[in-house]
């Protein structure tokens, strides 16, 4: 069978930076669960649909046909036929996905999605539930962490002040699939690295 490395950690730990040197340098298929909770999320809000209203999102998840792919070693992702692209980062998708992600309706179909990666090839997949939820089995699991003024810096960077704390509370609060250091999984403080010595500190626990 096919091999998953799971990378999950909180908003801004860095997990993301990561994950995608490590694909690029073992040659391995890069999947950021995050994306597709972004895509829905992105759907529901373009619909006018309440994404407070977990009845109404997972009825809006029926009739949307998610297509989740692979291009060299980048993952794609369509939406009834159209890549959401940037506006997947966009403030209202930060305001709303991790009421949308806490819908036990949307977990299962992603988290299905998700595990169907691993019939074609191998992957490197970051998320929140990766290690916990979609591949428990795996050996390789890292859970990214960083202090919070080290997070704060980072999310300044990508331009989201208020909303990663409170992602994080709802993430790690949510009933189905919480965040959270998943067993067997070790625990890899960003808040001291480059990305240069974080990418070896995280092949170095790969390999043990
Ligand atoms: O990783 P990213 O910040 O893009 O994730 C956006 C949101 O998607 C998270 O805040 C969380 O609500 C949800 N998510 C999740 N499970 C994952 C990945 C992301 O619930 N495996």
């Amino acid at each position: 069978g096919h091999v998953a490395i799971a990378i999950d950690g909180p908003a801004a730990s860095g997990k993301s930076t990561i994950a995608r040197e490590l694909s690029k340098r073992l040659g391995l298929v890069m999947v950021n669960s995050g994306t597709m909770y972004r895509a829905v999320t992105w759907k529901v809000v373009k619909d006018g649909i309440d994404a407070e209203n977990p009845a109404a999102v997972a009825e809006a998840l029926e009739k949307m046909n998610l297509q989740c792919g692979v291009d060299g070693l980048d993952s794609t992702l369509t939406v009834d036929g159209i890549d959401p692209g940037e506006e997947l980062r966009s403030q209202e998708v930060n305001a709303h996905v991790s009421h949308v992600a806490a819908v036990p309706e949307v977990r299962r179909h992603l988290v299905d999605l998700q595990r169907s990666y691993l019939q074609h090839s191998d992957v490197i997949m970051e998320g929140r539930d990766i290690g916990s939820a979609v591949f428990p089995d795996t050996p390789y699991k890292i859970y990214v962490d960083a202090d919070p003024s080290v997070r704060q810096g980072r999310r300044e960077a990508i331009g989201e002040i208020d909303s990663v704390t409170d992602r994080d509370r709802k993430d790690s609060q949510r009933e189905t699939d919480p965040l959270k250091v998943a067993d067997g999984a070790r625990v890899l403080d960003n808040s001291g690295h480059t990305v240069e010595t974080a990418v070896e500190a995280a092949l170095e626990i790969l390999i043990q």
